[in-house]
């Protein structure tokens, strides 16, 4: 069985590859360790070896993990679950990053919860890129004027989008709603021209992440291939 450290060196190997490969600058591409379902020493065993930002989709889970590992100062805690809106408060106090900001009420409510004394949050929008009828996040219509509202909230900062496509589709149609997402963090960037900042594209798993850097993803949200399968919660 592989270590931890030999997954993230492999998966660090594949980005560097896909992002050569796309004649993309290199370090263009983030690694975003989705430590869901595994314990804190998971995520102590990647921070060894440098892994800084991690991705948890389950808010009290979470903060157990974030409580254990406070003595590591350095961590970077993404959400990137669904969100009630009576979680707001919470994830606005712990996380530096949320992907899956869907609808106006959450953003305000995250706006209005996090503190001065932390800087603003960063923010993706998740947009249902493949329209999936239970899929969360917005429509591409609604992530234009999502975008328009959330970069006037003051402690947010909007930073880009976030997608999860339909897995079960060809690599050439996956290939084709990951063009689509990063189109349209184009069209909003030419909506909201003085909007600085708007860097990332959350796109690309395991499966996919090569797939999702040939599209332009800046941040690959990784999971079984650093962690191995997901134990049952
Ligand atoms: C679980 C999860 C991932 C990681 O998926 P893997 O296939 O294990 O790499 C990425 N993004 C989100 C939103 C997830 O929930």
């Amino acid at each position: 069985m592989s270590s931890i450290a030999d997954n993230i060196e492999s998966v660090t190997r594949r980005i560097q590859k896909a992002t050569e490969a796309a004649g993309r600058p290199e370090n263009c591409v983030t690694l975003l360790a989705v430590s869901k379902t595994r314990p804190a020493d998971d995520v102590r065993q990647a921070s060894a070896v440098g892994q800084r930002a991690f991705g948890e989709n389950y808010l009290n889970e979470a903060l157990t993990k974030i409580e254990a590992l406070s003595d590591l100062s350095d961590l970077e805690w993404h959400f990137i679950g669904p969100i009630q809106s009576n979680k707001t408060r919470q994830i606005a106090d712990h996380f530096h990053w949320v992907h899956t900001v869907d609808r106006e009420k959450i953003a305000r409510r995250l706006s209005d919860q996090r503190s001065p004394q932390h800087p603003p949050l960063n923010i993706c929008l998740q947009v249902n890129i493949d329209k999936e009828p239970t899929k969360a996040g917005c429509s591409a219509d609604q992530a234009v004027i999502l975008a328009r509202q959330v970069a006037e909230l003051p402690r947010l900062r909007l930073r880009g989008l976030m997608a999860i496509p339909d897995p079960d589709q060809t690599e050439d149609e996956l290939r084709h709603s990951f063009r689509r997402l990063r189109q349209l963090l184009d069209d909003i960037r030419q909506a909201l021209p003085s909007m600085a900042g708007l860097d990332t594209l959350s796109m690309g798993m395991s499966a996919d992440l090569e797939l999702a850097i040939q599209e332009g993803a800046t941040c690959v949200r990784v999971g079984t291939a650093l962690f191995g399968p997901r134990r049952p919660k």
